[in-house]
Parts: C-alpha cells; sequence; structure tokens
C-alpha cells in the first residue's frame, strides 16, 4: 500500500448527512463522512454514482439540499469563495479555458488567491509557476495556447495549476484519465511527495483501481449516491467489494514489484 500519510489529526471536512440532487433526481442521499488532513482519499465507483458531485460539493460549487458541511471546523457556506480557494483546489475532469491564454497564464492563475486586488505576481511566485511547470514536464509548452494542447497536456496544466496554488487539499476528478502511464506516475507521486513532506490532503474521484492502491491510503466506494464501503486501502480493496461494487469478478494480491495492493479481472463467463 502506498505507506503511511505524513500528518493525520483532525477532521478537515465533515459531512453530516448530507443530501443532493439534481433537480428532482436524487444523487447523494445521506452521506455522512469525515475526512482528516494528510491523508490521500481515492473515491471510487460506476459512472454516474456520484463521485463528481461529492467533489464540487466539498469545494462549495455545489450546495446540499440537506444536511451539512463542515470544513475546518466551519460551514462552508461562511467561507468567503477566495479564503477557501487558498485551502482548497479543485482540478475538474473537463478543463475549459475560454480564451487562448498561454500554458504560462493559466498556471500563473493559481497565484491569484494569494495576492490582493492590484498587486502582480513577484519574483517567489514566478519561481514557483516555473518550478512547478518543470516538475510536470510542461515547461516546454510555457507559450502554447491551452486550448490548442491534447486532453492530456491540458490535464497536465490543470494540475501544475492546482499545485501553483499551494493549496492544504486537492481535489483530482479524474485528474489522469488521459495521461499515458509516464505522465500518470509522474503527477500521482508529485502530489504523493506533497501529501508525505507537506501534510496535503488528497480527495482522488479516480476509475483505476490499480491507480488507487498505489496512491490512496484509504477509499471510499459509491454506489448509487451512497457510500457503500469505506477504510484504508487494505482493508477495503477486496474481491467481494468490487464485485457488489462493479459486478465485476477481481482478484486482489500484493504485487512485490509494485509495492502495493494490486487487482486483476476476469471477463463475464462466456464473453472471451
Ligand atoms: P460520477 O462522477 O460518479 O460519474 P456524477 O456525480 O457526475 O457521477 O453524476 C451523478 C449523477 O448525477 C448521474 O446520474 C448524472 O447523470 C447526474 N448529473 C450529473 N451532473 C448533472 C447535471 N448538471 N444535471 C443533471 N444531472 C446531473
Amino acid at each position: 500500500m502506498a505507506g503511511r500519510p505524513a500528518r493525520v489529526s483532525g477532521a478537515l471536512w465533515r459531512l453530516d448527512d448530507v443530501s443532493f440532487g439534481y433537480g428532482r433526481k436524487p444523487v447523494l442521499a445521506n452521506f455522512s463522512y469525515q475526512f482528516e488532513r494528510g491523508c490521500c482519499y481515492g473515491v471510487l465507483g460506476p459512472n454516474g454514482s456520484g463521485k463528481t458531485t461529492l467533489l464540487d460539493l466539498l469545494c462549495g460549487l455545489l450546495v446540499p439540499e440537506s444536511g451539512a458541511i463542515l470544513f475546518n471546523g466551519r460551514p462552508l457556506a461562511h467561507w468567503r469563495p477566495r479564503a477557501l480557494a487558498r485551502q482548497v483546489a479543485l482540478v475538474p475532469q473537463e478543463f475549459m479555458v475560454d480564451f487562448d491564454f498561454s500554458v504560462r497564464m493559466v498556471v500563473e492563475m493559481g497565484r491569484y488567491p494569494h495576492l490582493g486586488r492590484f498587486e502582480d505576481l513577484d519574483g517567489r511566485d514566478h519561481g514557483l509557476v516555473n518550478r512547478v511547470m518543470a516538475e510536470l514536464a510542461i515547461d516546454g509548452l510555457a507559450d502554447r495556447a491551452v486550448n490548442q494542447l491534447s486532453g492530456g497536456e491540458k490535464q497536465r496544466v490543470a494540475v501544475a495549476r492546482a499545485l501553483a496554488q499551494q493549496p492544504s487539499v486537492l481535489l483530482l476528478d479524474e485528474a489522469t484519465s488521459n495521461l499515458d502511464i509516464f505522465h500518470t506516475l509522474s503527477i500521482l507521486g508529485a502530489v504523493r511527495g506533497r501529501a508525505r513532506a507537506q501534510g496535503l490532503t488528497v480527495i482522488a474521484a479516480m476509475h483505476d483501481l490499480n491507480q488507487a492502491a498505489f496512491f490512496c491510503d484509504r477509499l471510499l466506494f459509491l454506489n448509487q449516491g451512497r457510500l457503500l464501503c469505506h477504510g484504508p486501502t487494505d482493508e477495503v480493496l477486496r474481491p467481494d467489494v468490487i464485485d457488489e461494487v462493479y459486478g465485476v469478478r477481481a482478484q486482489v494480491a500484493y504485487n512485490d514489484f509494485a509495492k502495493c495492493l494490486q487487482v486483476s479481472f476476469r471477463a463475464p463467463e462466456g464473453d472471451c
């Protein structure tokens, strides 16, 4: 498994009996959970199970119909957006930019919540932006228009902007779904390094169970908007849970090469 988190002390987010729906369609129902600091969480579940909705509720983009969400002990609704943006960064599933901003300009936007009203980036901000771009190997794209990049390149820019924000919490919504394995591992490594060294809390909606095993300290399995199962990765990444959540037969075993659990799947009888 992914090793021990640097710090785990006190609830960062508390969700009490949270329900949410789009129009009349209920999506999350009576959801209660406590996210701790310094931990890497994986949010897993089939398409449409409510993972994105949960992340959007956590960062205040959506508001619960009932129940309460507390961040650092204060109701989320009491946080000013700018103060929240200094603490929480979201890497959305679809990274959309309206104008032809360059990669550098977009990564620099990560610093905006830390600047005063008419303040510009200073030398330290530029240094940080340069370091993050080099770390995610997008420094060679710095002057390119983001809208002309591939999906995977855009995802790396979105992660770079979020890291430039230097948040205490990073919400990743399938942030590596378009990436090749090299860039997937370098992004997960960069993020996990910050979790271990700086106590960054990470909550990542993911599909790949093996990436989740590699990256996450704890997993939450959602199904139809309900929290079906949660706990330390080594305890809840089990064939019976995978079968219940996805309806798929799987084998889970410790892999000495990967140094964590890995999952193998078998196609339904008769499909192969
Ligand atoms: P996941 O991230 O697990 O795929 P989502 O949270 O995106 O799931 O979606 C949960 C459910 O809510 C799905 O049935 C989806 O169709 C529905 N949904 C998501 N966004 C909207 C929206 N803006 N309007 C109406 N329904 C939505």
